[in-house]
């Protein structure tokens, strides 16, 4: 888990920071996955660098976008350095709106005529389950709040983050997972996200071995959530790493 943080980080810049735990530090919502030696990426945002660094991330094979709100895009730029390390393009898989919405807010990135001095990606929309270095990649339609986003399910893991509303057809996709990672920005209701509630009820209702909240706002405190959440339910912090 490279962040858990909601899409201002925590503590919230601006704040007095005296006292906050080491676990309520959070970068933005981001994970790092490794399976048979193939490293994926799932979103890029403001603080990747560091989180790359944070987790001694040392190459990358492709990255997977959720959508293209600033705090999942903007790090975009720091594949730049995990592209000459391929010396290949890095697929960069996503639905055609959040590619649309990429390709306009980093057309530098895009621009034919401007060949140097940035990331060499390849874009690719998503429609189905597909297959990447030998990973199968199963996307999941969600609704946060009006837009139509991904999470995403490899083997018996899904990530889903940015999530007011899973459709029947993809709540039947992630039935009985070994680990469910799952948007709880706050306590209470929120028309883009899901409350710490929401959350527990659609982690019982899928029955989740074990589930971990992110992009989880600056309220929300690790030691007080243990003591929340019933069994099977943890709050992530960044850094925390999952072997399944
Ligand atoms: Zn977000
Ligand atoms: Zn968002």
């Amino acid at each position: 888990m490279l962040g858990c943080g909601s899409s201002v980080g925590s503590p919230v810049l601006g704040r007095d920071i005296k006292g906050v735990h080491q676990k309520d530090w959070r970068t933005r919502s981001s994970l790092f996955v490794t399976i048979e030696e193939v490293n994926i990426l799932i979103d890029t945002t403001p603080d990747f660098r560091q989180q790359a660094l944070a987790n001694n991330v040392r190459n990358i094979d492709f990255v997977l976008y959720t959508h293209s709100h600033a705090d999942h895009t903007h790090g975009i730029d720091d594949l730049r350095i995990f592209s000459y390390i391929k010396k290949d393009k890095i697929n960069c898989f996503a639905n055609k709106f959040t590619i649309e919405e990429i390709k306009k807010n980093f057309s530098y990135i895009f621009n034919k005529k401007n060949i140097s001095g940035r990331p060499r990606l390849d874009l690719r929309e998503i429609t189905s389950s597909f297959i990447e270095q030998g990973v199968e990649i199963v996307p999941l339609p969600i609704k946060h709040k009006n837009w139509d986003i991904l999470g995403y399910k490899i083997n018996n893991f899904a990530y889903i983050t940015d999530c007011s509303f899973i459709p029947d057809e993809t709540l039947s996709k992630i039935e009985n997972l070994d680990l469910l990672v799952i948007d709880a920005l706050r306590y209470s209701k929120h028309d883009a996200h899901l409350s710490v509630d929401e959350a527990i009820l659609i982690a019982k209702k899928v029955g989740a071995k074990r589930t971990i909240l992110t992009h989880m706002g600056s309220d929300l405190k690790y030691s007080e959530l243990l003591g929340y959440l019933p069994k099977g339910i943890e709050p992530g912090y960044d850094g925390l790493v999952v072997n399944l």
